[in-house]
């Protein structure tokens, strides 16, 4: 147990009564430092609960079994022997933070130090943890330079992800930067592609990182396409399934029947009309983005069995992100 008078494990140098250990009780953070700060310190303190709840439900470390979650954190706790946390940067735009940081430990007395940058969210006044990049080691030069250009994603129920997108009529410097903050914001989530409702902007318009398909079925993200004012065709006979997920609606990944080809006229950032051909996943990847600008999301697409075992996912997720609520 800690006594009540020592030092708080997050290395701020004050006592831990007045530090972390208020935020461990349930008062907010005030930003996404503090957030940070409290969880490295449930970590030492091993309070696998905090970092549930502090977790968003689309951070890749998110599990709906909560129970073998925080047996997983504890374990790590546990097997950890914490020296010291030290954080290399701190940004944050309204409901968006980043924290770069470097966790010194060691484990079975070997060391096991890491460097993330972690990416928050507010989401009704909280602070969740989002997901990060990790890098072994000491690693400063993680810290960037780089503007911030992350932007705040609209999630399941949201409204904006219902309506049908409106043309873009012209290619304004404004999307330009919106299409630039977009790529920003789909490769921070390790996405494959992002549509312009899903970041709050109702227009015809969707990014991708075109899959490069590879032997076992799977793909990597590939280099970024702009689709503005897409036009879909010519869908193929053929159909196939394969699992998608989304931005929009994390935790869910489900198996979705779509045609293996389709023909696409877009115009190009740089106002160039194009009659293109895509087939398997890039295919995929283009008719699940051009649905949010028609207002469909993947999970209207699903057979009737896997609706059915979604149902309780999704309610679970409309609680945690528009009520709010506490696991
Ligand atoms: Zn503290
Ligand atoms: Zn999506």
């Amino acid at each position: 147990m800690i006594e009540p008078t020592t030092t708080c494990p997050c290395g701020s140098g004050t006592e831990y009564i007045s530090c972390c250990k208020p935020l461990h009780e349930g008062i907010l953070p005030d930003n996404a430092l503090q957030l940070m700060r409290s969880r490295y310190s449930a970590y030492v303190l091993n309070l696998p609960s905090y970092i549930v709840k502090t977790t968003h439900p689309a951070s890749p470390q998110y599990s709906v079994n909560k129970f073998a979650w925080k047996r997983k954190i504890t374990q790590f706790s546990q097997n950890s022997t914490f020296q010291k946390l030290e954080i290399l940067e701190f940004k944050e735009k309204e409901s968006l933070a980043t924290v770069i940081f470097t966790v010194f430990l060691t484990q079975n007395e070997e060391d096991a130090t890491f460097t993330e940058k972690s990416y928050f969210e507010k989401i009704n006044d909280r602070w969740l943890y989002r997901g990060g990049q990790l890098k072994n080691g000491h690693a400063p030069n993680m810290v960037t330079t780089a503007e911030f250009k992350l932007l705040p994603l609209a999630y399941y129920e949201d409204s904006i992800l219902r309506r049908k997108a409106d043309p873009v009529n012209e290619i304004t410097t404004d999307i330009k930067n919106l299409v630039e903050e977009m790529i920003e914001t789909m490769d921070a989530s390790d996405g494959i592609g992002l549509a312009a409702p899903q970041i709050h902007h109702s227009i015809r318009l969707f990014v991708i990182r075109v899959p490069i398909e590879t032997e076992n079925g799977g793909f990597d993200a590939g280099d970024v396409k702009v689709f503005i004012n897409p036009i879909l065709s010519n869908f193929s006979a053929e159909m196939w399934k394969a699992s998608e997920g989304c931005l929009s609606i994390p935790t869910i990944r489900s198996s979705v029947e779509r045609p293996r080809e389709i023909t696409v006229n877009y115009t190009t950032l740089d106002g160039t009309q194009i009659k293109e051909q895509f087939s398997g996943w890039a295919a995929r990847v283009i008719m699940h983005e051009n649905d949010h600008i028609d207002g469909i999301l993947f999970i209207d697409r699903l057979e009737m069995e896997e609706k059915l075992r979604v149902k309780p996912i999704l309610q679970h997720l409309k609680a945690r992100i528009h009520d709010g609520r506490a696991l």
